[in-house]
């Protein structure tokens, strides 16, 4: 999935949470925008030259971004929570878009060689990454109308 299939997806899941659980508050839409933000960290292994869906797309790397994130907010005198957050769900949002592709990946390296990919669909797919940005969009706006008293 590319960068705008993933920030839909993680929109959309982030948008479902925060209605479900009336998380609608300025400070939450803000960490929700934080954590869409690193939502295709893990695809930064293109740029590096390493393998593609290797060690930054399993569960591991979830929790060294998001220390590594907290450690550098708190440095910077901001949320060391949010930091981890957006590191950690970041990165666990972005293996739940990638599941939907036909490229495996193993998210518990290195301790399991479990390999999981449904093979839905190509992570080049027009259709699929509209049809996540377009959802996402969505339901972001239903926060945006929550948070605004509209429903
Ligand atoms: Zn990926």
């Amino acid at each position: 999935m590319h960068s705008e299939g993933h920030a839909g997806l993680s929109l959309a899941i982030l948008s479902l949470f925060m209605i479900a659980f009336g998380w609608v508050g300025l400070d939450s839409i803000v960490v929700c925008l934080f954590i869409v933000g690193f939502s295709s960290l893990p695809d930064i292994d293109l740029h590096l030259g390493i393998e593609h869906r290797g060690v930054t797309h399993t569960l591991l790397f979830g929790v060294i971004s998001g220390i590594a994130l907290a450690a550098l907010l708190g440095y910077a005198g901001w949320s060391w929570q949010i930091g981890f957050l957006a590191g950690f769900l970041g990165t666990v949002l972005h293996l739940l878009g990638d599941i939907f592709t036909h490229k495996e990946f193993k998210p518990f390296r290195p301790f399991s060689d479990y390999k999981i990919a449904l093979h839905l669909c190509d992570s080049s797919s027009p259709v699929a990454n509209k049809a996540f940005i377009t959802l996402g969009g969505l339901a972001f706006f239903a926060v945006l109308l929550k948070h605004a008293g509209l429903f």
